[in-house]
């Protein structure tokens, strides 16, 4: 048999039951989908959902031809027509994408969020996955530092929600494109200067998107870039004042963060407050968690009007990752109500009924595959049921069933006809699951 049809292909990874990698246990992923339902309505956020690909020109138009995402990893190929399509790298261009073609610009605020599959052709590594995950936000139509306060403090409440406190906020300006455009040409004076020391990427950034050298992770950048201009003196007043305003806002909900002067966001439509939330004091390549920023320009260069936007964009492998090594307790799943138990074919049958009735009744409900009564008890237990109902040719003679709470181990016996009514006896009027 093929090889490769027993694998599945690299940098991608299965969520299943039980599965041996912990994060990869569909049960956590549920309880972070809730959690976001959760954060999102508590800000009056509204979902939407976009293809998995684009046209190829809605992530050059937007991230621009020489961003890392585009040159080097987009998963793009030709439709049979010959048009040029791309897996989305990202979502904040789907987004603005889709919020041009459904009306968005006729509100005055949209404010959206979504979750759902990304693609890079990433190297392939722990914490970098070429399908992975990303949930955001997007506030469009406004630029207003109080929304970037609420913006940055969901990003955080989001983590908190899960269990995650010991995370680090980053925040940096990077001022309007003018402002940047000054910054960047010192940048490149004081860097050109040095560029013998600088390793082979940023050498190739001096010249394609020099702000980008200053995240750079590579040890000998780091310590050139240390002695670097400081952005904050190049930005003008506007930009000064609605960063005092975020950072002031911040202060006011007790948000601590860190203003990191070489945070930039390497794309060109970014302004102003730019943010990044790292695991605790680790800015090490894999741990940061999720960031965003201000924007303009970007609604314009997707064919829409000159509209602002902020947002954030994380991602949930890391996210899920970083829940585990800190031993966050995740809610167990709500268990199983019933485990139905019939000790031969005949008994099984007659299990049928009133296994339809609890499920139309809102309660789980599970009628085992065998007959063996012992491995029954044993997969209950596995499901966590509460109660076992059993059923054997005895029983079946005599027109009653056993009905044993796992729980407690109690054990009695019912008349088959009065099952319905001891099943809704349970719950009182309603078997309805209790979440
Ligand atoms: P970015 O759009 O590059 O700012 O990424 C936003 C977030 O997505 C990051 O902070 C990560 O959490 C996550 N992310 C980006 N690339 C990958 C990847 N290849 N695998 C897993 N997560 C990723």
């Amino acid at each position: 048999m093929d090889p490769m049809l027993k694998k599945r292909v690299k940098g991608c990874y299965d969520l299943y039951p039980r599965s041996k990698e912990s994060w990869q246990d569909p049960q956590i992923w549920s309880y972070v989908y809730e959690t976001i339902s959760k954060i999102t309505k508590l800000y009056g956020f509204e979902e939407l959902s976009t293809p998995s690909f684009e046209y190829t020109e809605v992530f050059t138009r937007s991230s621009g031809e020489e961003s890392d995402i585009v040159s080097k990893e987009m998963y793009t190929f030709l439709d049979k027509k010959g048009r040029s399509l791309s897996l989305r790298p990202e979502l904040t261009a789907p987004a603005i994408r889709a919020y041009i073609e459904n009306g968005g610009m006729e509100e005055k605020v949209s404010k959206l969020f979504y979750k759902g599959p990304c693609y890079r052709y990433d190297r392939a590594q722990k914490g970098r996955y070429r399908q992975f995950n990303q949930f955001g936000i997007e506030v469009i139509g406004v630029k207003d530092p109080l929304i970037d306060v609420e913006v940055i403090s969901m990003l955080i409440h989001f983590f908190e929600d899960l269990g995650i406190k010991k995370t680090t906020l980053l925040i940096n300006s990077i001022g309007s494109p003018e402002c940047r455009k000054k910054y960047s040409e010192e940048l490149v004076s004081f860097l050109s200067s040095k560029k013998d020391q600088l390793s082979e990427d940023s050498k190739r950034r001096l010249e394609t998107n020099p702000l980008r050298i200053l995240d750079s992770k590579d040890e000998n950048d780091k310590k050139i870039i240390v002695t670097a201009p400081n952005i904050l003196d190049f930005i003008n007043e506007d930009s000064k004042n609605h960063f005092e305003q975020v950072l002031k806002g911040l202060d006011e909900i007790g948000v601590s963060y860190k203003i990191d002067h070489k945070l930039v966001r390497g794309l060109d439509y970014y302004t102003d407050t730019v943010f990044e939330l790292i695991r605790e004091d680790d800015a090490s390549a894999q741990n940061t968690l999720g960031g965003g920023g201000v924007y303009s320009g970007l609604v314009k260069a997707l064919g829409g009007k000159d509209l602002p936007g902020i947002g954030f964009a994380l991602g949930l492998e890391r996210t899920i990752q970083y829940l585990l090594e800190e031993n966050i307790e995740i809610p167990k799943a709500a268990p199983l109500k019933f485990y139905f138990i019939g000790l031969d074919e005949e008994c099984r049958n007659n299990l049928l009924k009133p296994l339809d009735f609890v499920r139309k009744n809102d309660a789980s409900a599970h009628l085992h595959e065998g007959i063996s009564i012992k491995s029954a008890l044993k997969k209950a237990a596995q499901k966590n049921a509460q109660y076992a109902i059993i059923l054997g040719k005895d029983e079946l003679t005599k027109g009653i069933c056993k009905v044993k709470d796992l729980t407690l181990r109690e054990e009695k016996s019912i008349p088959f006809k009065e099952l319905e009514s001891w099943l809704v006896s349970l719950t009182g009027s309603t078997l309805a699951m209790q979440s």
